[in-house]
This record gives structure tokens, C-alpha cells and sequence, in this order.
């Protein structure tokens, strides 16, 4: 079997892709003044026939796990079907998904029956004030529920993310509520370092601090690294016997971040990206029309993966195409 292999020797068991790039909320760090429709693109958003023929070829390419993620990957209508599909005929075995976790309260039930493998929360701060300046919504209660509820169906894979910001949720105090948090709750909660993308410079001047913040912090506690194997990909994570959660960071700007990248991202116009960061961008849609094109599809992925670069240039400040994370989902 072909399977994804760049030139660097990086294998890509794990694809991110978008379905949409609509969201209903307003970070900061993403998308300030609200989705926006990008009335230069009059695409549409690749359907959940057009994915399930994806999902094929790239699992005969040795992806085993694709993460579903936006915009708000739950905002879309057939966002069940789509699930369904994938774990129908594709073969690949874990589908995961990261949402900001608006209606994980009425949707944790449908989550659970769905099959899915994993929920991937964004939660940028447990304090409700400081929540709703971040994302611009007041729903940090709702989510919280969801978050119960999901636990009240038995359901493990949860994760928690936040995007550490500057004098926003960074102090001790913070570190110490995630503490509390994770302590008697089997979830795993990580800080990303913010990145730089085109529209963010200003946010990104004023709030980027380094994850060494927290890493400090986690040694002082005596939070020990956990090593991994070869694919775990770029997260690391720190254990503490006291604690049923972990915790993890992930910190693009760090050396050798690269090194371990494990993932390739898909836009929900179809565009394959071989780096968040990278300014190669091919449409692969054309391919994803009949069943009968799965063989043409992955020749054209394995081709373009040839084209993909040893390292992002994000400390130069070189943003590729991302003008902010929602077309490609973080
Ligand atoms: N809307 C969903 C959510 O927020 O979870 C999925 C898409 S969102 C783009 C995926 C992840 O990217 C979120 O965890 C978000 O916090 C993160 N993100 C967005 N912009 C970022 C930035 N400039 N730097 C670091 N992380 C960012
Ligand atoms: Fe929406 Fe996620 Fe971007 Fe926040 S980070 S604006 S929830 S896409």
C-alpha cells in the first residue's frame, strides 16, 4: 500500500479537515468581528458525499484519524450525516472532532450514538467573564453542561484547549483553576502558544507570551513530561500521579516543532494544505466527485505531498496563506 510519506521521512496518519468555515463566535485571535462570507470564493462548502469519497482514499493512504473542525464544525446542518458517513465506508478508525462547544449541551446525547471518537473543547477560560470577552458570547455555563453531560454518557476522549494570552489567562490563579478542574476529571487540557496569522498582527503583538509560562509553572508543581513514541504529534504532555487529568502544551514557535508534524489539513472548499502555515494550497475537489476517481485522488495527494517543506517560517513572521485559523481549522 501507498501511504503518505513526505521527503523528510514524516508519515501523516492524521488529517484535519474543515467543513465549514462559518462560526457563531468571535475570538480575538480569529475571527474578532464574526464570520465574514469571502465574496472573492463563491465556492461552496464540500458536501457529505463529496467527504465520504475523502475519507476513502485517504484511509487507503494510511490516515487512520480525521478531525472534523471549522469554523464551527457543529453549525452544520448535515454535521451528523457527515459523521455517519465517515464511519460507514471509509475505514478510517477514529473520528474526532474540535468545537467551540455552543450546543454541546443538546447535542452530547447525539455525539454519543454517533460513534464519535473524540471532542476536542475550546475553552479559553474558566472564568465566565474573561470567557466572554475572549469569544464574545456569554456560554461558558452551557458548555460546561456539555461537558457533564458527555461524562454522564460515558464518554471518555474529551480534550480541552486554550489559546494562552497575555495578562487575559495566563496567571497563577488560571493555572491553578485548570488545576482544580482536571484533578478529579479524566480530561486532558492543553494551552496552544497564540500564533501569528495575516489579520492578527496588533492581537498577535499585544498578546503572545511564550508557553514557558506554563511549563514553569508545571515543573514547579512537579508536573513530569511524558515521553512519547514517534507519531504522537506536536502536543506535549506532563503527568502527575495526584491528577486524573494531564496537561499539554503546544507550542508552534518552539524548535523542532516541525519535526513531529503528523497531519495535513483539508479546507472546507476542498484546497489540500500541506502546512497551516505554508503558502501551497492545490484544490483537490475535482477528484472527490465519483467513486470511480478514489484511485486519482490519492495519486494527487502522494504527489503534492512531495511539495511539502521541511519547517514553517512562522518565527520570520511568515504567515503563509492563513489569514486566520477558521478557513483551516487550527
Ligand atoms: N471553532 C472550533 C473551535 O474553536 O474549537 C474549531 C476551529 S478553531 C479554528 C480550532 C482551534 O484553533 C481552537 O482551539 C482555537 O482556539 C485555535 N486557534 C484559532 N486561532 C488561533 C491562533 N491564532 N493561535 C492559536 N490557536 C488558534
Ligand atoms: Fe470560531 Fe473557533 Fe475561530 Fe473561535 S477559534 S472564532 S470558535 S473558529
Amino acid at each position: 500500500m501507498n501511504i503518505l510519506k513526505d521527503s523528510f521521512g514524516r508519515r501523516f496518519p492524521y488529517i484535519r479537515l474543515s467543513i465549514t468555515d462559518v462560526c457563531n463566535f468571535k475570538c480575538g485571535y480569529c475571527l474578532p468581528d464574526g464570520y465574514k462570507v469571502d465574496k472573492s470564493d463563491n465556492r461552496t462548502f464540500i458536501n457529505a458525499d463529496e467527504i465520504g469519497r475523502l475519507a476513502k482514499a485517504l484511509s487507503e493512504l494510511g490516515v487512520c484519524k480525521i478531525r472534523l473542525t471549522g469554523g464551527e464544525p457543529t453549525v452544520r446542518k448535515d454535521f451528523f450525516e457527515i459523521i455517519k458517513i465517515i464511519k460507514k465506508n471509509s475505514g478510517i478508525k477514529k473520528t474526532v472532532i474540535t468545537t467551540n462547544g455552543y450546543r454541546l449541551d443538546r447535542i452530547a446525547k447525539n455525539i454519543k450514538d454517533s460513534g464519535l471518537d473524540g471532542v476536542n473543547i475550546s475553552i479559553d477560560s474558566l472564568n465566565r467573564e474573561t470567557f466572554k470577552i475572549i469569544t464574545g458570547h456569554d456560554r461558558l455555563p452551557e458548555i460546561l453542561k456539555g461537558i457533564k453531560n458527555l461524562q454522564e454518557l460515558n464518554f471518555n476522549n474529551i480534550k480541552i484547549n486554550a489559546v494562552l494570552l497575555k495578562g487575559i489567562n495566563d496567571s497563577e490563579k488560571d493555572f491553578d483553576q485548570w488545576a482544580e478542574f482536571i484533578k478529579d476529571n479524566e480530561i486532558d487540557f492543553r494551552y496552544i502558544e497564540l500564533m501569528q496569522t495575516g489579520d492578527n498582527l496588533d492581537y498577535f503583538n499585544k498578546y503572545h507570551i511564550s508557553a514557558k509560562k506554563f511549563t514553569n509553572y508545571l515543573s514547579n508543581k512537579n508536573w513530569i513530561v511524558q515521553t512519547f513514541g514517534k507519531d504522537a504529534g506536536p502536543s506535549k504532555n506532563y503527568l502527575n500521579p495526584k491528577f486524573k487529568g494531564k496537561f499539554g502544551v503546544i507550542a508552534p514557535y518552539s524548535k523542532d516543532f516541525c519535526k513531529s508534524c503528523n497531519r495535513l489539513r483539508i479546507t472546507a472548499k476542498g484546497d489540500l494544505r500541506l502546512c497551516l502555515f505554508g503558502n501551497t494550497g492545490i484544490n483537490i475537489r475535482h477528484l472527490m466527485q465519483k467513486d470511480n476517481q478514489i484511485e486519482e485522488l490519492k495519486d494527487l495527494i502522494l504527489k503534492q505531498l512531495n511539495y511539502k517543506k521541511e519547517s514553517h517560517y512562522l518565527e520570520l513572521g511568515e504567515t503563509g496563506l492563513t489569514k486566520n485559523l477558521s478557513t483551516t481549522g487550527g
